[in-house]
Formats: C-alpha cells, sequence, structure tokens
C-alpha cells in the first residue's frame, strides 16, 4: 500500500521533491492543496505538471481513509465511520458548540479523534477496549479524520480532543507527528492550545510528554478518587497508583500553563458515593484542574448504568461545595452511540471481522 501525502512532514515532502528533480516551489504548492484547498485527489492539483502528478501518484496516494458511513444530523453530533487500507474501521466524532464545556460566548466544532484501532488498556466500562488491541494509527491515519471531518462537512475544526478509540500516548510517536502537521504553519495551523490529549494515566508518558514544547491541553481519565475504585475499573492503575499519577500531574503544571481536566465517568454504585466527590475535589484542587463529570453512557454487553440525574446533579454541588471547579456534560450523541468505539464495533462485528 501506498503511503499517504498526508502523513507526510513539509520537511519530509521537500526531501522527496529534491530527490526527483523538481524544483523547491513546488512543495508549497503541494501543501497548499493538500491542507489549504483540501484537494480531493493528486489529479486535482491543477497547477502542477501533468509529469508530475503522475510521479506523485506512483509513490503516493493522497489520503489514509476511506469514508463509509455518517451518523447524526448536520446540527447535531455527527460521527464519522471510516475504512483503512487493511479492512479496519476508525470513527471520529463531531461535537457542535457545547456552551457548557467550552464558555457561554463559544461556537467552537470539536473533533474527536480516534489514535489505535481497538485499545490495549481494558477499562471496564468501554467499548473500545472490548474486542482488544488492534493496532497503532499511523501520522496519516491520525491527521485525515480531521481533513476528512473538514471535506465532509465544510466547516473548520476548532478543536480536536484525542478522546476517540485506543490510547494515544501508547502511540506517541505518530500522535506527536500528526501533532505537528495539525498545528504546523504550512499544513493545518491549529493552535496546539485547541489540542486535548487524553489519557488512561500512563505515567512516564506524561512526564515526557510534559517536556514538549509547545502548550497542550491534557485530560485525565480519572474516574475513581481512591486507588480501591480505580483498581477496580482500570487496571492500568495496578502499574501506576494515584499517588504516581498525582506526581507526574504536578509535575506537568510545572511546565504547562493550561489548566489540566480530570475526566470522571459517573457510573451507579461504582463510583458515585458523595465521598468519592469530596476526595475527587481535593485532588482537582491540588492540580488547579478543573472536574469533567460524564454520566455513563451504557455499552451493549456491558452491566454498568448511569445514575439518576438528580445523582448526578447532587455529585456535582458535592464538588463544587468541596472547591472544585466542574461541569456536568451535557448529553450529546448518546442515542448515536458517540462512546468510543460502539459503531466501529457494530461494522466490524457485521462485517465478521471480529473473532
Ligand atoms: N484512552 C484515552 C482516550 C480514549 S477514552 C483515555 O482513557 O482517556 C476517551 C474518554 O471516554 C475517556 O475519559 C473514557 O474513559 C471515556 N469513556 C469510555 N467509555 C465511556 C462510556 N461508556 N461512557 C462515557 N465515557 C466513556
Amino acid at each position: 500500500m501506498l503511503p499517504a501525502l498526508t502523513g507526510l512532514s513539509p520537511d519530509a515532502l521537500a526531501t522527496w521533491l529534491r530527490e526527483s528533480g523538481e524544483p523547491s516551489f513546488r512543495s508549497a504548492q503541494i501543501l497548499h492543496w493538500i491542507w489549504q484547498r483540501k484537494a480531493a485527489s493528486i489529479a486535482a492539483m491543477s497547477n502542477l505538471p501533468v509529469a508530475l502528478r503522475a510521479s506523485l501518484s506512483e509513490c503516493f496516494r493522497l489520503h489514509s481513509l476511506e469514508h463509509t458511513h455518517t451518523q447524526g444530523a448536520a446540527d447535531t453530533t455527527r460521527k464519522f465511520l471510516f475504512r483503512l487500507h487493511d479492512g479496519r474501521y476508525v470513527e471520529s466524532v463531531l461535537i457542535p458548540a457545547n456552551p457548557a464545556l467550552y464558555g457561554e460566548t463559544s461556537d467552537r466544532r470539536t473533533l474527536c479523534v480516534s489514535s489505535q484501532v481497538g485499545c490495549a488498556y481494558g477499562c471496564r466500562f468501554c467499548a473500545s477496549g472490548l474486542a482488544g488491541f488492534t493496532r497503532n494509527l499511523d501520522a496519516a491515519e491520525i491527521v485525515d479524520q480531521v481533513l476528512a471531518a473538514e471535506r465532509l462537512t465544510g466547516e473548520r475544526v476548532d478543536n480536536l480532543v484525542f478522546m476517540g478509540m485506543g490510547e494515544p500516548l501508547a502511540n506517541p510517536e505518530p500522535l506527536l507527528a500528526a501533532i505537528a502537521l495539525i498545528t504546523g504553519p504550512q499544513t493545518l495551523r491549529l493552535g496546539a492550545r485547541h489540542l486535548t490529549i487524553s489519557t488512561a494515566g500512563l505515567v512516564p508518558q506524561i512526564r515526557r510528554l510534559a517536556e514538549h514544547p509547545q502548550q497542550l491541553r491534557l485530560a485525565i481519565s480519572l474516574h475513581g478518587a481512591t486507588d480501591e475504585v480505580r483498581d477496580k475499573i482500570m487496571p492500568i492503575n495496578r502499574k501506576w497508583p494515584l499517588a504516581e499519577l498525582l506526581d507526574a500531574l504536578d509535575y506537568w503544571n510545572t511546565l504547562k500553563q493550561h489548566r489540566l481536566t480530570l475526566e470522571y465517568i459517573l457510573i451507579a454504585g461504582l463510583n458515585d458515593a458523595m465521598a468519592q466527590a469530596t476526595l475527587l475535589a481535593r485532588h482537582a484542587r491540588r492540580l488547579h484542574a478543573k472536574v469533567n463529570l460524564i454520566p455513563y453512557n451504557t455499552v451493549a454487553g456491558l452491566e454498568w448504568q448511569r445514575p439518576p440525574d438528580a445523582h448526578c446533579r447532587k455529585f456535582l454541588h458535592t464538588l463544587e461545595r468541596a472547591g472544585a471547579t466542574a461541569t456536568l456534560r451535557v448529553e450529546k450523541g448518546h442515542d448515536i452511540d458517540a462512546a468510543c468505539g460502539q459503531l466501529r464495533l457494530k461494522q466490524e462485528t457485521a462485517e465478521g471481522i471480529r473473532g
């Protein structure tokens, strides 16, 4: 399978052109076609000589993803399903303006992107890990989710959250290559502060990312305020327990300026006791983090349930009284299987890819 042009850094493209005997100004033309004009094919790059288009096509595909399905309406959460060259699927979710999350005046569109096919971490509540890990995405397969969402909707994506399928910090090199393309001045030009990486808590990788020069944002899937609760639902906590995670986040804060986000799914009878709220508020205060409460999205085949709305609000108020900044996520997309991995699992099951 030919590599995708969208995964090539501007430097790598310049090198290829030089080695092919092409003048260096072609580089800016090609980058403009890919990233600003959102060209649909190499053939459509009409100011390139026909011979160059032909030699590019011999060495590269333009994109790495084939869009197969969209779920949801234009003014609501939309979910895109993409087929990869090996017949696997990934999905991205486009979330329209959400004042509850981003402040009242914001009209930002947020795209939730996947970083892996499946996931190795096996969080007990999550659809992505149900079938285990298949493979890492490469840089093109990550950035093409953004390009495709913009092409399919005709609108800019303003915010990116790496909260789709997979554990982004377990796939660091393609992730950082994709981030360089997403933020680069010759490529997608999105500010690093509009990118949030979400992790289940890979401590050494958090420390390494803290030292990355860009001011990226970080969200932690906490989901329990004590080791006792976290151990029940997140196997990774046995490797890197809460105390080590919190230390790594203190380190993050010494090098990064944006507030951390603590993600906390509310699961009935599991992590929704008010004593957890009080401890969670303590962690949030220590880290100057904001807490994002998410009522659990039920997953077919898993027994967990979301608590009643009144209980979720009580948990929020307990947090706030204990001095934490917190939001209770306004539901978007529950009806379209928006929780990570759900659409892709259905598709692969239907095609018999899953064993
Ligand atoms: N591996 C990364 C990113 C993918 S998960 C991480 O763990 O952060 C993105 C977010 O969706 C995480 O906070 C995850 O815990 C949450 N999530 C997974 N399954 C969910 C479900 N059924 N309902 C609500 N949130 C869910």
